[in-house]
């Protein structure tokens, strides 16, 4: 399922989508490797290696559920933990991806990404890491980027 570069094999467990993942449009876009700064990744389901939530969630390992949304205990202390670091750095909520993926099902969840996510310039992905489209070099105003609440 897919809707123009937005694929629902690329959408993880915790409601991340990895197509916005600075690692994934590094690998996809020729972007030069630079230790501690820019990895490859194909994106956590292509790649297939447990990350920490997958890790330490039974029933993830054990293929019991495919998303966290289907999990009576969303959000555990680690999904929580990740979504905070989203929330807070990157101005996106795994946990709010999952609520919509539940509500509204994959075909609208990528709608909602590919509005979101594309850049306005070309059409591309934007990275939600650093704002940066890597087809034309647009960059995200930090005034829309940073949507941290503090209370
Ligand atoms: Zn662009």
């Amino acid at each position: 399922m897919q809707n123009g570069k937005f694929k629902s094999e690329l959408i993880a467990p915790c409601g991340m989508n990895c197509g916005i993942c600075k690692g994934y449009i590094a690998l996809t876009h020729g972007v030069p490797r630079v230790r501690g700064k820019v990895s490859y990744c194909a994106g956590c389901k292509p790649r297939a290696k447990n990350c920490y939530i997958k890790r330490n969630c039974k029933k993830l390992t054990h293929h019991e559920v495919k998303f966290c949304y289907e999990c009576v205990n969303m959000p555990c202390k680690n999904l929580d933990h990740l979504d905070t670091r989203y929330r807070e750095h990157y101005g996106m909520s795994t946990v709010e991806n999952l609520k919509m993926l539940k509500a509204n099902g994959m075909v609208e969840f990528l709608k909602n990404q590919a509005d979101q996510h594309s850049c306005p310039n070309c059409g591309d992905v934007v990275c939600v890491h650093d704002g940066k489209c890597y087809g034309c070099g647009y960059v995200k105003p930090k005034t829309g980027f940073d949507c941290t609440v503090k209370l």
